[in-house]
């Protein structure tokens, strides 16, 4: 059986400094590579473009997409005006995820959310964030861990009834924690099967779809040490294997 190729989002940096100043640079953080690697799939870095027609090409070639973190989604793609403490936002690579998700969708492949991958699925499909994890009544966890990518900080628990539990086989275990927004409005026909103790959604699952989740944490760090996220990489890339080889 061939291995699957799994289509990885990516996202544009800017070079400061060195010999061209202003320069873009596309890119994904090598961590996703390697887990994919790692995990028996074929990483294919899917470069961002606002053309259509090439994003619907780019998803024909994939048996798999992994939305991958950074950016903060554009606070008017759900209706909100941009609040004080929102982060940097980069409304092309929105547009861009979301004709990502859109074709992902049509084809049937498995999809996997990594923190802002899971918030824009969340917007996709018509749910909302906050902007800003402070502007959460009562007291909440840290959050934007300032520690090594491999430590895990804070607890989820995890829904019996979830396809994750399939997975890890378990309902509390640790996870690493690098972001300042969370769920509020969960998007129609998600659910929610991971919370953390303060109640921040960490995880969810499309209905009516083989599998279509995100995660709040970051996997693709953790894989590297961790059993249980890797667990999660094989299992995702059997199962895009499987897809890829019915559409031949
Ligand atoms: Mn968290």
């Amino acid at each position: 059986m061939k291995k699957p190729v799994i289509g990885i989002s990516s996202s544009v940096m800017v070079d400061n400094g060195g010999m061209f100043p202003g320069y873009e640079r596309a890119y994904v953080n090598k961590d996703y590579v390697d887990a994919v690697v790692n995990n028996g799939g074929v990483p294919f870095i899917i470069p961002l473009t606002g053309d259509k027609e090439v994003i619907k090409a780019q998803i024909e070639m994939v048996d798999a997409l992994i939305l991958s973190g950074g950016h903060d989604v554009y606070p008017l793609n759900y209706n909100e005006e941009p609040k004080q403490r929102i982060g940097q936002v980069f409304p092309e690579r929105d547009y861009y995820d979301f004709e990502l998700l859109k074709n992902a969708k049509k084809k049937g492949i498995p999809i996997l959310g990594v923190c802002r991958g899971l918030q824009i699925m969340n917007v996709y499909e018509g749910g909302s964030l906050y902007q800003d994890l402070s502007y959460i009544d009562g007291e909440v966890l840290k959050h934007s861990q300032n520690d090594r990518t491999i430590l895990k900080t804070h607890t989820v628990e995890l829904s019996k009834k979830s396809k994750l539990y399939k997975i890890f086989k378990l309902e509390k275990f640790l996870i690493n924690s690098f972001h300042h927004q969370a769920i509020n409005r969960v998007g129609k026909n998600f659910e929610v099967v991971a919370r953390a103790k303060d109640g921040v959604i960490e995880a969810i699952e499309y209905k009516d779809y083989p599998f279509y989740v995100g995660v709040q944490w970051h996997p693709e760090m953790l894989a590297k040490t961790d059993d249980l996220m890797k667990k999660l990489f094989k299992e995702f890339i059997n199962m895009s294997k499987k897809v890829g080889n019915k559409n031949e």
